[in-house]
């Protein structure tokens, strides 16, 4: 009986020594969590809109006590006209480095450096050659629809954080590395798929896609809706239907952030298709989300110019 109880004891003992050494280790990961979240080394990257998001995370993605935010929604799309707003500029306030693609598309600058005089500017689209813009747009700001532009944004970004930012050089430029060489093997695959096309004749909406088409040597035969909210008038929409006609084009390209009415029209009066090209100006928050939209693009470009 006596020894029993003890066998008992040394049972109920040897439980509670090892629930508090569980207990302690858990203890400790959470404290070490915890320090690391709220260390004084927190280096907060803002990025300006969608696609600049998309790059900036790749270059900067898995690295402790980085992180990268997005300072628009998602959905905005492209910063034509856009007005900061004070939740944007209490996101800045927040940051070490603002990274913007710069070519005009983010006419709020002056602002920004005028009240953030410590807050570092990274400009993706330095070094890039620009395409004329249309009407009273100086510069064609859509760099990065161009595979081998948004090579050379991730190298900007990486390279200017590196320099502002040397601690974590090493991780940035590793980081780079790895995603670039995804870009050039989408890129090959669109060389290889587009290059021997026949039909080198696009239509398209909004006036994003001259890098993209420069690249595969796609010619841009006319553009039917330039911006959210300038609908073409019927004048307009005639002259294109005219001139899809005198073309023979046979694919239109609608995005899948605009309204497809105005291609539709165009579609029933031309016999011309329409497909969806997507200039990856919105999309989910994910590091391959560019890589997707691309591969995506490259399968209805291959059914549409067949
Ligand atoms: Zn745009």
């Amino acid at each position: 009986m006596k020894r029993l109880n003890i066998k008992k004891a040394f049972s109920v003992c040897l439980v509670i020594v090892l629930l508090s050494m569980l207990t302690a280790c858990n203890g400790n990961t959470l404290t070490k969590d915890a320090t690391s979240k709220e260390g004084a080394n927190k280096f907060t990257i803002v990025t300006s809109f969608y696609p600049i998001y998309i790059a900036a995370l790749n270059v900067a993605k898995d690295i402790e006590g980085v992180e990268v935010i997005n300072m628009t929604e998602p959905i905005t799309g492209c910063l034509h006209d856009y007005t900061i707003s004070p939740k944007d500029m209490k996101t800045l306030e927040d940051a070490q480095v603002f990274v913007i693609n710069g070519a005009g598309m983010e006419s709020f600058m002056e602002s920004v450096i005028s009240q953030l005089k410590d807050l570092k500017i990274v400009e993706a689209s330095k070094g890039i050659e620009l395409i004329e813009g249309d009407g009273e747009i100086e510069n064609n700001p859509h760099v990065w629809v161009s595979i081998s532009n948004a090579i050379t944004e991730v190298q900007n970004i990486e390279s200017q954080l590196s320099a502002i930012d040397p601690s974590h050089s090493e991780a940035y430029k590793k980081n780079a590395k790895a995603y670039i060489q995804k870009l050039e093997e989408i890129r090959s695959k669109m060389h290889e798929a587009l290059d021997n096309v026949s039909q080198k004749d696009i239509v398209t909406f909004h006036e994003a896609f001259p890098y993209f088409a420069k690249e595969f040597n796609l010619n841009i035969a006319g553009v039917v809706e330039r911006e959210p909210g300038s609908e073409p008038s019927a004048k307009e929409l005639g002259e294109t239907v005219d001139q899809i006609k005198t073309l023979g084009i046979k694919a239109l390209f609608a995005e899948p952030q605009y309204p497809k009415r105005a291609a539709e029209v165009i579609a029933n009066e031309t016999g011309a298709k329409v497909y969806t090209l997507d200039p990856a100006v919105t999309g989910p928050m994910e590091a391959d989300a560019y890589i997707q939209i691309m591969t995506k693009n490259l399968e209805v470009l291959k059914e549409a110019l067949k």
